[in-house]
């Protein structure tokens, strides 16, 4: 029998497990926090660095007896800024250790300066994929305003692929999921059959793979779909009662979802196809068709999910990228 969200939120809540609803100022609304009451008191993602969040957290501890000062552990779950802007706050006023994936420690040391370097990669490659110069030096300094409610973070407790991380009354395993974000780290209950996952997985959008530099530092971009495809394979096969996500509500049939969204990428794929077999392409040609003049704000989202989709046509070895002075265009190979 398939629980209901409610249901899922319940047993969560039984097994020690409660589900912190702090603001952000981005689209995506609230971003889910956990706060794992066991030894060590344990919080998974920060929320965003902003007062509103902070006051948010401290009352909805509060709530259940805790003062962020009570806090042991926190646990980032990837990279991004509305997961972990509090982080280095918090880690400050408790003492309390940070665990994140082992490979993200660097950059996450780093921030500042990895999100310049990130920024610059997409403003590269937005260039090189068609996009107007004007929209994407208008992104890039969206991007800079956004950094405030991000933080640096000093891992403390860096975890591997696979580790088991042992509380009082549970084992953890972290396992690596990248393709959300290539550190996108998982933590899996096995006992209660409880994933917590983050934004690997949301029930009511489709995590955008969006293209970023791999975490070695090197400034070669990921394949994010694809990779992102190889992880939602591995986690299909889990048996998980439910899944806690990183933005809305659990999700009770992560089989039935994953498999919706491989359908999905699908169809995606063969639309972008079509539009390659007419005519050679621009990545911002291609998104142009298919979603339209679409706001500027969008223009790397879109672009990340057709070159995302292009990668799985190359290879396929049906697509070819082809250079044409500063750009690049798709082409069908067949
Ligand atoms: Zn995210």
């Amino acid at each position: 029998m398939t629980l209901t969200p409610e249901q899922a939120l319940e047993q969560a809540a039984l097994a020690g497990i409660h589900c912190l609803r702090i603001p952000t100022p981005f689209a995506v609304g609230r971003v889910n926090c956990y706060l794992l009451e066991d030894e060590p008191l344990t919080l998974i993602d920060t929320g965003p660095n902003s007062g509103k969040a902070l006051d948010e957290l401290q009352s909805q501890l509060a709530e259940r007896g805790h003062a962020i000062e009570d806090l042991e552990l926190v646990i980032l779950t990837h990279q991004h800024i509305d997961h972990l802007g509090l982080v280095e706050i918090i880690a400050r006023r408790s003492g309390a250790e940070v665990a994140a994936l082992g490979l993200a420690a660097e950059r996450l040391a780093n921030f500042g300066e990895d999100a310049e370097r990130e920024d610059e990669l997409a403003v590269q490659l937005m260039l090189r994929n068609g996009i107007p110069q004007e929209v994407a030096f208008a992104l890039q300094s969206v991007s800079r305003s956004f950094r405030g409610w991000g933080s640096r973070a000093e891992v403390t407790r860096p975890l591997e692929d696979g580790q088991t991380m042992p509380f009082r009354d549970r084992l953890l395993e972290a396992l690596h999921r990248p393709g959300h974000s290539p550190s996108d780290t998982i933590f899996w209950d096995a006992d209660r059959r409880i994933l917590i996952a983050a934004d690997h997985l949301i029930a009511h959008i489709s995590s955008n793979p969006l293209i970023t530099r791999p975490l070695d530092g090197s400034s070669e971009r990921t394949q994010a779909l694809v990779t992102y495809i190889e992880s939602m394979r591995k986690t299909r096969e889990m048996p998980a009662e439910f899944v806690l996500s990183g933005h809305g509500e659990p999700i009770t049939d992560h089989v039935a979802l994953i498999d919706d969204r491989l359908a999905k990428h699908d169809r995606r794929k063969e639309k972008v196809y079509k539009l390659i077999a007419e005519q050679p392409r621009t990545g911002y040609e291609i998104a142009q068709a298919m979603w339209g003049n679409v706001a500027v704000t969008q223009a790397f989202l879109t672009l990340s999910e057709v070159i995302g989709h292009a990668d799985l046509l190359v290879n396929e070895g049906r697509v070819r990228e082809v250079t044409d002075g500063d750009v690049v265009r798709y082409e069908a190979t067949g």
